[in-house]
């Protein structure tokens, strides 16, 4: 059947100047949807499985290319990664968890409560930071002009520590792989949170600026505050735009596209990474902001019309319903399409009751960021970059070592209380969003790929076949 003629499904090419199809190609884990954080436990990659099946019913996957990921290896995430870290995501398990060389590590890697140790754990670190690995294998290769991996953007993991439902920096291993091939990489992420992982790891090295907007305040990880502009050689490659409760579309598009605008100009990036966590949207359980997905989405739509390789990845999103509608209508956007609202009929149908749209109304509250405050924000960060050299040229040979990071006392590290990005409460009783609504014996039954392949050689990347992306009609 033509798509076209399928009421709600894409079928409006999008017009304009921004028209112009872009090679689009999109990582995805099958097996991704059955990994499971525990009860209660409000982060549920079973997220990223709703996306793919809405993007599937919207026939999105006729439009791009389907990889399935290689799942990273150990060396593969020691590039960013302490040895004996990966050694203890690559070894605990939680029927292990209490033995005398693992409990000895939980505190110092903070394992435990945000980050819990789950079955398969190590197997969703490979999956999520394979997809973000071989989406900039890709880009470098220039065999796509967007790849997407809505299973990355897990911007708080650190070196030496799980932190905020995140263990591995897909996004930090991305971003080094890029690095081989391009002199300047553009980071910037909408998460409601800080993306104090990626941050940190390029902080003092001019060849990746990060651009953030969260929440600041009282709010997890408690990292971002506008001053924080990075050090040394990286010293104005850092950009943070603390927000308050409330963020609306409006707003937020007065200020993303004037500093995103200048970004482009002055630091004229060789590609771009997008975070796109969607716990900044409307009525996430986490979150505070007020964003539509129309609203979101109009980030990935302005970066879009740049024309620079760019890496589209995930990142929080609490609200599972809407976080699938958002990554299902960016995917649109990537491919350029306009979805129709009414959502067709998917495997998780019941979830977006009682309206079954694609689209959904933001909440009436306040926003609490008053236009004079937002100006004087916008203001800051255009004065901050006017103090950036105009397209700096970084000798091509020198790749950031990420050892350059100040390293922490150790000591300090298990003193130091951590702040958690959950209070703990259970969200498991909420029966929309009931955790193991089924077990999807058609996504069971793929294994994953038994390789330790090199993450370069991406033309063999297993691709993912019709069988594959009609597994759950
Ligand atoms: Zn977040």
């Amino acid at each position: 059947m033509d798509s076209s003629t399928v009421d709600g499904s894409a079928s409006l090419p999008s017009t304009g100047t921004d028209a112009k199809k872009r090679r689009v190609s999109y990582f995805y884990e099958p097996t991704i949807g059955d990994y499971y954080y525990g009860q209660g436990h409000p982060m549920k990659p079973h997220r990223i499985r709703m996306a793919h099946n809405l993007i599937v019913h919207y026939y999105l996957h006729r439009r791009m290319e389907i990889s399935r990921p290689f799942p990273a290896g150990p060396d593969d995430i020691r590039r960013f990664h302490s040895p004996d870290y990966v050694d203890f995501l690559s070894s605990v398990s939680p029927e292990t968890l209490h033995d005398h060389t693992h409990a000895r590590h939980l505190k110092r890697f903070n394992v435990g409560e945000d980050c819990p140790v789950f079955d398969g754990l190590f197997g969703f670190c490979q999956a999520s930071a394979g997809g973000s690995i071989g989406a900039a294998v890709k880009l470098n290769r220039q065999d796509a002009d967007i790849t997407i991996n809505w299973a990355g953007g897990l911007h708080h993991a650190k070196k030496s520590e799980a932190s905020g439902f995140c263990y591995v920096n897909d996004i930090v291993l991305g971003i080094l792989e890029l690095l081989k091939i391009h002199r300047r990489v553009l980071y910037i992420d909408i998460d409601i949170h800080h993306g104090d992982g990626v941050e940190e790891a390029f902080f003092t090295t001019d060849r990746v600026m990060t651009v953030s907007f969260h929440k600041f305040g009282d709010f997890f990880p408690g990292t971002g505050h506008i001053k924080d502009i990075g050090a040394g050689q990286g010293k104005y490659y850092a950009l943070n735009v603390p927000l308050n409760d409330g963020m609306d579309d409006d707003s937020f598009g007065r200020l993303f596209r004037p500093v995103i605008q200048k970004v482009m100009e002055v630091y004229q990036p060789d590609a771009v990474v997008l975070q796109c966590g969607a716990d900044s949207l409307a009525g996430d359980r986490l979150g505070c902001f007020n964003l539509s997905v129309k609203g979101h989405a109009d980030c990935l739509r302005f970066l879009r019309s740049f024309n620079v390789p760019l890496m589209v990845l995930g990142g929080g999103g609490y609200t599972i319903r809407n976080v699938a509608r958002c990554w299902c209508y960016e995917t649109a956007v990537a491919v350029g399409v306009e979805p129709g609202n009414k959502l067709p009929y998917n495997e998780y149908f019941e979830y977006f009751g009682p309206d079954y749209t694609l689209h959904v109304e933001p909440n009436p509250m306040e926003n609490k960021n008053s236009p004079r405050d937002l100006e004087k924000i916008r203001n800051i960060l255009l004065e901050q970059l006017s103090q950036l050299p105009h397209a700096p040229s970084v000798p091509f040979q020198t790749t950031p070592s990420t050892t350059e990071v100040p390293e922490e006392e150790e000591e300090d590290m298990d003193q130091r209380p951590k702040p958690r990005i959950w209070n703990g409460e259970d969200y498991g009783s909420d029966a929309d969003e009931d955790e193991h609504p089924r077990q999807r014996s058609s996504d069971s039954n793929l294994t994953p790929v038994e390789t330790t392949t090199d993450m370069r050689d991406v033309d063999d990347q297993a691709k993912v076949d019709d069988d594959m992306v009609d597994a759950d009609h």
